[in-house]
Parts: structure tokens; sequence; C-alpha cells
């Protein structure tokens, strides 16, 4: 079992294998977290159920009032994944994310407001604090007492983090932090602060993690962004002038922090990925009772073939972010060691399909969607963020593909410095390579292809296991062949790599759905789970086609040309042709 948890899911297809243990049986809570589970969502409903005017309210005017984020904090939304002995509620990622999802249902800024307390602002002390530290905050931080916030952004230094110019110099009695942070949330109303700063000039990224409260002297906080969207969250700057934190600050080790800063974003990835099921949840409520009331050409609209189209993308979009985010979060709770590729499918895959969902069903509502008196137009400018923040998705695009051929490539090295010969005498050549470079030696060779494999999923939903098998040696045969194009290059080669991504996001994407279909194909028997069947097999197919384009699309494209269109554009500045 301990050599289970140090499997990557994913960084294992890469190389063909499928490693079913890992995602079968979908993960389910067990029943005293169902049961605590139900209680909050029905308490939820009591707190947020009726108060759609007000959200409406506070999205124009830009703010939570104070009496309403006392009564979140009486709730005790603020200590969703503190222990119980420190006054919170103790929940893993999986219970988590589910407690976000029924926030998210109500308000996004209320979901990010909770969500960025608990995913990333104080997700550092959680996962690196000392007892020490953790019985000094704990506490506070579950009572809301103290708001924590995540500051890591600066005015020049977004995606590149590992870039930012915020120091903390070593004194006698603790570091002095000079810097300026941009957008943070809850900023405004934060009195814990996760802080990255640099703690040396040597080389890049030397940057450590702090603990800074507000009441330290030289703390201040810029005022409320006019925003897009989640426009009552709080998102301010943080700034610090002098401000000497205590040596008892500092969060895990020195220097340490851009690991630090990423570990905490990928562990509170499933908060996000619940806040994006909430919504899409909501989505689809408004969306149905919308279209069977709406009549045009003498019957409801959702009676017209592209009305149903949308909504059906829609439930399957939901049905598979949810078992992603579901297993993501599992993967979490049960300890594996690396999910970190996983976690980031998770997050671009959820961002993504709240956004169809959103653009779809304000398209549904039409010109009601495009008033301010209904709730799409908020709910697309709300989704909007989430391709942004915690890691833009272009930049998780490139990690996904990235960290597989990290992978390929070191087996790589050791292929190639064994390979010479190896064909002339195969036995005896294969003997001395890894698993990985014998089944690489044989792709190139065109010897007996070994294929990963389900062979724990029921026989019922054998097609899409087909589909996602076929694709998987394609997958690794892809990633050996990209590598060996462009070795290192590959670094610049972000068209490829996003192919790559791309394709890797559809799998485990896909895989995920299989679990969860499996699960219920065997709990509830098949006449139950006709609909959950029906969403596997379109999601296969949708899978199986754009797998197919982006496989294509690596040898056969017109990369270059897109490449030398926007260098026009770049150098012009403008758009070159006119018609009069
Ligand atoms: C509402 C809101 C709340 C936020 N909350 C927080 C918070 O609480 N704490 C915090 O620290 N930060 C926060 N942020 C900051 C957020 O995380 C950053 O906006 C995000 O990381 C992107 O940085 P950037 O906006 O500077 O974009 P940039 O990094 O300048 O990127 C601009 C564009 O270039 C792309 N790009 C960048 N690098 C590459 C590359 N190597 N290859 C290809 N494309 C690339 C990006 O994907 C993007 O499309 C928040 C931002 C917003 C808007």
């Amino acid at each position: 079992m301990s050599d289970l948890k140090a499997v990557s899911f994913m960084r294992s297809l890469c190389m063909g294998q499928i490693e079913e243990d890992v995602v079968l049986p979908f993960p389910t809570l067990d029943e005293d977290e169902r049961e605590t589970l139900r209680g909050v969502r029905d308490s939820l409903e009591g707190l947020l159920g009726d108060r759609a005017e007000q959200f409406r309210k506070w999205d124009r005017e830009g703010e939570l009032p104070g009496e309403y984020l006392e009564e979140l904090k009486q709730f005790g939304l603020f200590g969703l994944v503190i222990p119980e002995q420190h006054g919170g509620l103790g929940f893993g990622s999986a219970a988590y994310s589910r407690a976000l999802q029924e926030v998210a249902r109500y308000d996004a800024s209320t979901a990010v407001t909770v969500g960025a307390h608990s995913s990333i602002g104080m997700r550092g002390l959680l996962l690196f604090g000392t007892d020490e530290q953790r019985s000094r905050y704990y506490d506070k931080l579950a009572t809301g007492e103290m708001i924590a916030a995540f500051c890591l952004t600066e005015p020049e230094a977004g995606s590149d983090a590992a870039s930012i110019k915020t120091t903390a110099v070593r004194q006698a009695d603790g570091w002095l932090l000079n810097g300026n942070k941009l957008w943070i949330t809850n900023g405004g109303i934060a009195d814990f602060f996760t802080v990255f700063a640099k703690t040396s000039n040597e080389g890049r990224g030397k940057i450590s993690a702090f603990i800074v409260t507000k009441d330290m002297p030289g703390v201040s906080i810029g005022p409320h962004e006019d925003k897009m969207g989640i426009r009552a969250s709080s998102t301010t700057t943080v700034h610090f002038d002098n401000v000497l934190v205590p040596e008892s600050n500092l969060l895990g080790e020195e220097h340490k922090g851009f690991k630090i800063a990423m570990k905490i974003l990928n562990s509170g990835r499933t908060g996000l990925g619940g806040g994006s099921i909430g919504a899409m949840k909501h989505l689809i409520e408004l969306s149905t009772q919308q279209a069977n009331q709406r009549k045009q050409f003498g019957k409801p609209i959702s009676e017209f073939g592209l009305i149903k189209q949308k909504v059906g993308q829609m439930v399957i979009d939901c049905y598979a972010t949810e078992a992603t985010v579901t297993m993501v979060a599992s993967l979490n709770d049960r300890g594996f060691e690396d999910y970190s590729v996983e976690a980031a499918i998770s997050k671009v895959f959820a961002s993504e399909a709240l956004w169809r969902s959103a653009d779809e069903a304000l398209q549904i509502a039409a010109g009601n969607g495009y008033m301010c008196e209904y709730p799409y137009e908020r709910l697309v400018r709300d989704s909007r963020i989430n391709r942004i923040f915690e890691g833009t998705n272009e930049v998780l695009r490139l990690f996904i593909a990235l960290s597989a051929m990290d992978d390929v490539g070191a087996q790589l090295k050791e292929l190639s410095s064994t390979l010479t010969g190896v064909f002339n005498d195969p036995i005896k050549g294969f003997g001395v390579l890894s698993e990985y470079a014998i089944k690489r030696a044989r792709l190139a060779a065109g010897i007996n292809l070994e294929r990963g494999v389900f062979t724990k999923v029921d026989q019922r939903i054998k097609r899409p296991c087909v589909i996602f098998e076929e694709a998987t040696s394609e997958l690794a045969i892809a990633v050996d062949r990209i590598l060996r194009k462009h070795g290192k290059d590959i670094i610049g080669k972000q068209f490829a790599s996003k192919r790559l991504a791309d394709i890797m996001i559809d799998l485990f994407v896909l895989a995920c759905v299989i679990s969860r279909v499996d699960t219920s194909l065997r709990a509830n028997g098949p006449e139950q789970a006709a609909d959950e069947l029906r969403i596997l097999e379109v999601f296969a197919h949708q899978v199986q086609r754009r797998v197919r384009e982006n496989f294509h699309g690596i040898d056969e494209n017109r990369d270059e040309d897109i490449k030398a269109i926007a260098d026009h554009a770049f150098e012009a500045e403008k758009f070159s042709w006119d018609t009069i």
C-alpha cells in the first residue's frame, strides 16, 4: 500500500502505464462525514438561502458588510479545515471541497472569501507550521477572529512568482520585511498574512515564507480594488515597510518558500474545484427552470435541440468536474505523495467547465441573461477569475506537460546511453534496460506493443475504457516523440506542450469519470446508473475526438504560421489590413 502512495497516476500514464488502483474504486465519504456535511448543507441553506437580493446589492457595492462577515464567523465557516480541538471542523480535503461547493451555490464572493482563508491564506500554517505556531493562531483562525490571506503576487511578479522583489533581511531578533503585494484576496479584512519574500540575493527564487500579522508596525493595506467579478470579496494591495517579523514567525524552512507556495496552492486546489462545482450546479438549476418556462414558437425552449445540447453539455461537464475534483481530494486525503499534476488538471478543467457553463447559461436566458436584474451576467463575471488566479491556466498547462516530460526525459537519458547495439541483440540489450526503456525500445523497434489496460472495471463500460487505453499508448508514444524531436528545447515549444497538456487533461478526467461510473454501476445496477453510463459514453466520445485532433496536430500543424502572424501584430501593434 505504501508503494501505491508514491505513484502519480498521470506521470505513470505518460509512460503507458494505467495505475488503476490509484483511481479505483471511486472515493466516497464515510457516513460520519456525510452526516456532518448534510448538516452543513442544511444550515447553509438557512444562512445563505434567502439572500439573493443582498448578494446582488453587495456585488454592486463591491463589499461584504461587516455584520454578514460576523455571521459567517459565527457559523464556523472560517474553521472548516482547522482541527476540532482548536475549534474547527477538522475537514479533510474532500469534505472541505464539498462544503465550499455548498457556499458557492449561493454566492461566489462569499466562497472566495472563505476559500482564500482556508485554501491558501492559512494553509501554510496547516502544512508547515510548528506546534507552537499552530497553537498560537489556530483558535483565532477557526473563529474568524483572524481572517487569513496569501501574499505572493507583486506588481512585477505574477506567473513568474520566483521573481518577487519583497525582501526579508535577517536581523539579530528576526527579519526585516520590505515590499509590496498586489491583488491580495481578503487583504482588507485579514489579520493573518502568509507572506513570501526573498531571503537571499544569490540565485533566483531563494524565497522564504513568513507569518505576518496586521498589528505588526509597518503593515498597511491599500484600498479595495474595483473588479469585474467576485466584486464583494476584498482584494487589496498589502505593504510592508520595515516590518520586524520575529524569528518564530518563519514558516517552514528558510529558502524553501517557493516550494512551500507551490505546495499550498496544490493542497488548496480542491477548494477552487469545489467552488466551481457549486456554481455549475446552480447554473444548471437556473438554466433548466428558465428553459422550461420560456416559450417561443409556441413551445418551451427546453424542447429545442440546440438548448438541449447546451444543458446536456453542462450536465456532462459538471459530472466530470465533480468526478475529478473528488478524486484529487481523495489523493490528498489518502496521503499520496505527489498529485500535483492531477491537482493542476482539476483546476484547469473545473475553471474552464464552469466558464463554458456560465456562458451557455447566459445564452439560454439570452436578453434576460444580459440584464443585471437576472443573475446570469454576475455568474459570468464571477466565473472568469478562476482561469486566472491560483496559477493561470496557461502556466498550469505548461506545468502539466513539462512535468510529464521531465520524468520521461530522465528515463530517456538512460535509454540513449544503453541503446547502442540493442537492436542487434534484443534479448541481451533489453536485459540492461529499465522497464520503461524496454517499452520504449520495443515501441521504437515496432516489437509487440504492450498496452496499459484497465483490468478491474465493469465489462459494461468496456468501450470507454478501450478509448482510454488506446489514447494512453498513443500518449506514451507522443511524449517520447516530442521529447526526441525537441529535447531540452521543449521548454520553448509551447504549442506542442499545450497539445500534450490537453490530452493529459482529457485522459485524467476520463479516468475519473470511468471510476465514478464504474463504482455507481456496481452499487446501483445498470438501470439506476443508465444516465451516468450515458454521460460516460458521450464524454469518452468527446475525449476521443479531441485527443485524436491533438495527436494529429503534433506532427501536422501550422504553428509556425500562427507565430509569424502574431509576431507581425506584435511588431505593428495593430491590425494591419483595412478595407477602406
Ligand atoms: C481577483 C484576484 C485575486 C487574486 N488573489 C490573489 C491572492 O490572494 N494572493 C496572491 O498572491 N495573488 C492573487 N492574485 C494574483 C493572481 O494569482 C495573478 O493574477 C496570476 O498569478 C497571474 O499573474 P498576472 O496577473 O501578473 O499575469 P502575468 O503573469 O503577467 O500573465 C499574463 C498572461 O501571460 C501568460 N503567461 C505568463 N507566463 C507565461 C509563460 N511562461 N508562458 C505562456 N504564457 C504565460 C499568463 O497565462 C497570462 O495569460 C489575484 C488576482 C486577482 C485578479
